[in-house]
This record gives C-alpha cells, structure tokens and sequence, in this order.
C-alpha cells in the first residue's frame, strides 16, 4: 500500500494571555522576525500572519492580540473581538501557557479557546524555567481534565526546544490540501506594516510608562527610490504633553528614537532607509472606536 502523505495547509491561531510567549514562537517558527516582542504586554496590536512551508505542507500561523480581563476601555474591547473573531475562523488553534502558571486571564483564554469550537494544541511555554520535569505532570493532569486538548506539549519557544515536534503536530492537525502561498512567502503583511510595527516597538521600548496606550504610528509615506526607502511615519498622540516628552530636549529624544527604528528597518528590509517622523496631537483616539477603524485599528 502506498502510506505517502498528503500535502496539508491550513490556518493555526497562537492564542494566550499576554506575555505567555506568543511572539517569540511564532518568530522562532516562522524563522523571521515578524512580531513585536517586549518585556510589557500588549504590544501585538495587530493579528500577523507568518507562513511556514515545511516538506509536508504549509503552516499559517495568526497571532492574535491577547484577550483583556477589563472591557472598560474601547481598546481592549476591541481587541477581544478581534481575538474571538480569529478563534472561530481557522483550523487549529495553539493554546500558549506558561508551563509554571496559571492566571485568572489564563482562565479567560481558555473560556474562549473552548467556544470557538476547533481543534486545540496546549503547549506549555517557558519550560526552560522549570528544573524538575516531573513539576509539569500534575499541571497537565489538572489542564487536561478542564479540556480535551488535542494535544499537550512542553515548549521553550526561547530556546527552540521541542519546536519541531510542535511542528509536526501543528502541521498534522491541517487539513489535506494544496499551499495557500509560494512557498519562499513568509507573511502577508506589506512593508509599510512593519515599518510602522519596528518605530511602534522602539516607542514602545523608550516609553512604556509615560505613554502605555496613547500613541498610534501610521505610515503616511513609502517610496522606493533606487536602493533606498524613503518613509514618513507619523506618531499620533493624545496631549501636548506627550509630545512634548517623545520630542525632548531640543529634539533630542525624538532624534534616538528614529535613528533606532531606522536601523531597525534597515535590517529588517536590508536596505537603506531614510526616516522622516512627525509627532501630532489628536484628541483621545484611543478611547474612541471610530478613530480606532480609521486608524487601520477597525475589524
Ligand atoms: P506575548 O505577549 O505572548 O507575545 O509574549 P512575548 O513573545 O512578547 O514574550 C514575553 C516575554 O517572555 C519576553 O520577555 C520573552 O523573551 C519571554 N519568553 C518567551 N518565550 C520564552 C521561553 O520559552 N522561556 C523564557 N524563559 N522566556 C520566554
Ligand atoms: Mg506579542
């Protein structure tokens, strides 16, 4: 009999609580960086696409904005329906955890993981931070009981451990078919997205306690001239305080952190870039859901 296996491709969500990891893996699988990670959470605003083409087929890999606990604000409610929508709509999701604990926003991840209704993946993430391996058994004792998980792996998407076992896990759990994309495609994201995605990480680095949710980056120009990009990127915020802090003293600050996203953007599009960026001021356009869709923020 002829055992050969099927080409199969389809779509799997990482989903989990803030700070599980959920960058880092699918950067570590996808073998490019695509997402923003950082030691602070909510800094995956947008659902990234990364395309991972392996002998056996093709894994489409959605990164979602984690579910928030506090539905108070327009931002996170509109993340949380942005997170559910994505859950219900692909073929697998990858349920991420740190291998060690288990949180109320863990609890919530899960409510949502259940009600979407497709096949899930538990990984344990962080495994390097457990000595005794035993420690993990009584945890997936007690997870496996709240679900029947399809699967349940211990990971460290840190150092790559167990990844291409989770490979082959994801890539079995896909339906049979032909690849979505060419395979030399990693994301389906266009540039300009990630420009914008690199000067947001280096904001988000810079000034995390200042400005948590009130900047916004768009990117008003990207033109190719010869080898060189020329991109004009705007930072939206909400007072001329905050202005006032991202500029700095005699443009001081704003100065370090465009020449940072500049190289930033240099590596990840290897080539030479030249960065023009604007501060303005707009009005608290992070608690406003229609300023949120017309910054590209909308579902
Ligand atoms: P996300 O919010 O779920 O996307 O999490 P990130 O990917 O941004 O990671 C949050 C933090 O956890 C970062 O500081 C990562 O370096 C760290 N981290 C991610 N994976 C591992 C891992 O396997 N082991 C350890 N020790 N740290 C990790
Ligand atoms: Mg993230």
């Amino acid at each position: 009999m002829n055992a050969e296996a099927r080409n199969r491709c389809g779509y799997a969500a990482i989903v989990g609580r803030p700070n599980v990891g959920k960058s880092t893996l699918l950067n570590r699988l996808v073998g490019q960086k695509l997402a923003i990670t950082s030691h602070k959470a909510q800094t995956t605003r947008h659902s990234i696409l990364g395309i991972h083409t392996l002998p056996g087929g093709q894994i489409v890999y959605v990164d979602t904005p984690g579910i928030h606990q506090r539905a108070d604000h327009a931002m996170n409610r509109y993340l949380n329906r942005t997170a559910r929508n994505v859950l219900r709509d692909v073929d697998l999701l990858l349920f991420l955890v740190e291998a060690g604990r288990w949180t109320p926003e863990d609890e919530a991840v899960l409510d949502n993981v259940r009600q979407a209704g497709v096949p899930v993946i538990l990984a344990l993430n962080k495994a390097d931070l457990i000595k005794a391996k035993a420690e993990l058994l009584p945890v997936i004792d007690e997870l496996s009981r709240r679900m029947d998980f399809d699967q349940v792996i211990p990971i460290s998407a840190r150092r790559g451990t167990n990844l291409e076992r989770l490979q082959q896990l994801v890539l079995a759990a896909l339906p049979e078919g032909d690849n979505f994309f060419p395979e030399d495609q990693v994301t389906d994201r266009p540039e300009r997205f990630f420009a914008a995605e690199l000067l947001r990480e280096q904001l988000t680095r810079r000034y995390a306690k200042e400005l948590p949710y009130a900047l916004s980056v768009e990117i008003e120009t990207f033109e190719e001239e010869g080898q060189l990009y020329r991109i004009g990127a705007v930072i939206w915020v909400e007072r001329p305080g905050q202005k006032r802090i991202l500029i700095g003293h005699q443009g001081q600050a704003m100065k370090e952190t465009s020449t940072q996203a500049r190289l930033a953007m240099e590596e990840f599009f290897q080539r030479r870039v030249f960065l023009s960026v604007w501060v303005r001021v707009k009005k608290s356009w992070s608690n406003d859901e229609s300023a949120l869709s017309r910054l590209g923020y909308g579902d």
